[in-house]
């Protein structure tokens, strides 16, 4: 039941235009859509029918949105540490994924969208895996959260080549995925053409794909570039280009492109990222334990080129709070571009509204205002780790400097709870990890890696 609902926190902190922080006020649902911010000071709640929840100690914001994860490599955390990408690839991830069963990668998918939404995260771009994609949709919808995903597309694979398909299966394979999914569960569920990367798809993979997309409005088309010195390189002797630049050659650059990374860019093509709207998601976690580098991320702000956030995978990070890359996205850049670049509310705008705005998601999430979908999230910025102000002056930095997911209280998604007192109502934690753990085991098996 999806019930009328008052909610009245301590303070909203809307990240709507105005970055109005409000207070005294509640937020009035009604089938999962925000009807009414109310001022409550002349409010008549003998007259409200809905149910009425007063956490008068708790701060509420828009969900976190991220726009760059991978749900099928939960199960592989701890797994591929301390490697550079094309090994960490080629040595463990490829052969892991090339060996999930549905049950597998259901737990794994389990796993991810257990901690992302205990931690805040209430929208995905997810990066599926190549078999048993519709595993990984049918997840996300029991589960309620929002997003896209898509089957990984790899039909060359120099790195791990048993962990490819044949170009037409590939693409079949996508479309039938895309025609069961793509707005699906009342368009909560939507498709993200997923080529993996320049490395491991033909150019006729990447062009058909593009051709795909013009059958389903809305769809996205994400991938990875430009990640890693050695990637670049091969990018290069493959395709003659460096990497954006060849994305560019076949017209894969739009507003409808997100590409996770974009750390070893030239000038010409930070331009046509700026030039097509395309997306950047930035990993910082991962772009610095997989020794990859720091994305020039003022640059691409001051340049006006749409900015968002993303955990990458579990095997590459290894947590998928937002917390952790808000704080680490901003850490990154003081030491190069000073102490006032990357300030704690462009930190917060970016795990938001920008990335509602990457995935042209803006009308229904990403901010607190009326009309948008209830996707919501209330922490806890009371507890002794926090400031012992939070007022309008240092709210941001108490959320990105000094919370973490510990703080995430309540998160309701299209107005139905999904944690309650920090706890995920969807799932049981000790099944997750004794099932996990068992699957892990018979995975670790198949594919015969100790
Ligand atoms: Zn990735």
């Amino acid at each position: 039941m999806n019930k009328k609902k008052l909610i009245i926190p301590k303070q909203i902190v809307t990240v709507n235009p105005e970055m109005e922080i409000l207070r005294n006020h509640g937020v009035q649902i009604e089938n999962g859509i925000i009807v009414k911010i109310c001022d409550l000071k002349n409010f008549d709640y003998k007259k409200y029918s809905g149910d009425i929840y007063v956490l008068n100690n708790l701060t509420m914001l828009p969900g976190f949105i991220q726009t760059h994860v991978h749900l099928c490599q939960s199960l592989f955390r701890g797994l591929a540490d301390d490697m550079q990408l094309l090994d960490w690839l080629q040595k463990r991830i490829f052969p892991y994924e090339n060996n999930h069963d549905k049950n597998s990668l259901k737990l794994s998918a389990q796993l991810g969208i257990n901690e992302l939404i205990e931690s805040g995260t209430t929208t995905i771009l997810d990066m599926g895996t190549m078999n048993h994609q519709e595993v990984i949709f049918e997840e996300m919808i029991a589960s309620g959260i929002r997003g896209f995903s898509g089957k990984c597309m790899i039909d060359e694979n120099d790195l791990y080549p048993t962990f490819k398909e044949t170009t037409e299966k590939s693409l079949s394979s996508t479309y039938e995925l895309a025609k069961s999914y793509h707005d699906s569960d009342n368009g909560r569920i939507k498709y993200g053409f997923a080529p993996r990367f320049a490395l491991s798809c033909s150019e006729n993979l990447l062009k058909e794909t593009l051709e795909f997309m013009k059958d389903f409005n809305g769809s996205l088309y994400h991938t990875h570039s430009s990640e890693n010195g050695g990637e670049i390189a091969a990018v290069k002797r493959k395709y003659g280009k460096e990497n954006i630049e060849y994305f560019d050659s076949i017209n894969a650059l739009s507003d409808r492109t997100v590409l996770a990374h974009c750390i070893h860019t030239n000038e010409k093509e930070v331009e046509l990222l700026r030039e097509t709207q395309t997306r950047v998601t930035h990993c910082p976690s991962s772009n610095l334990k997989l020794g990859s580098g720091i994305a020039d991320i003022p640059n691409y702000l001051e340049r006006g080129i749409s900015v968002s956030l993303g955990a990458d995978g579990a095997p590459c990070n290894n947590n998928l709070s937002i917390f952790t890359e808000m704080r680490l996205a901003a850490l990154i850049q003081k030491p190069i571009h000073g102490p006032t670049a990357m300030d704690a509310q462009t930190m917060v705008k970016l795990a938001t509204i920008e990335g509602a705005k990457a995935l042209h998601l803006d009308d229904q999430v990403g901010s607190i205002e009326v009309g948008k979908k209830a996707d919501l999230i209330l922490l806890d910025i009371d507890q002794t780790n926090n400031s012992l102000l939070n007022d309008d002056a240092n709210i941001y930095s108490d959320i990105v400097y000094s919370s973490t997911k510990n703080n995430v209280s309540e998160v309701m998604i299209d107005g139905k709870w999904v944690v309650k007192e920090s706890r995920s109502s969807l799932y049981d934690p000790d099944e997750l990890t004794s099932n996990g753990k068992k699957e892990l085991a018979e995975l670790l098996k198949r594919t015969g890696i100790n």
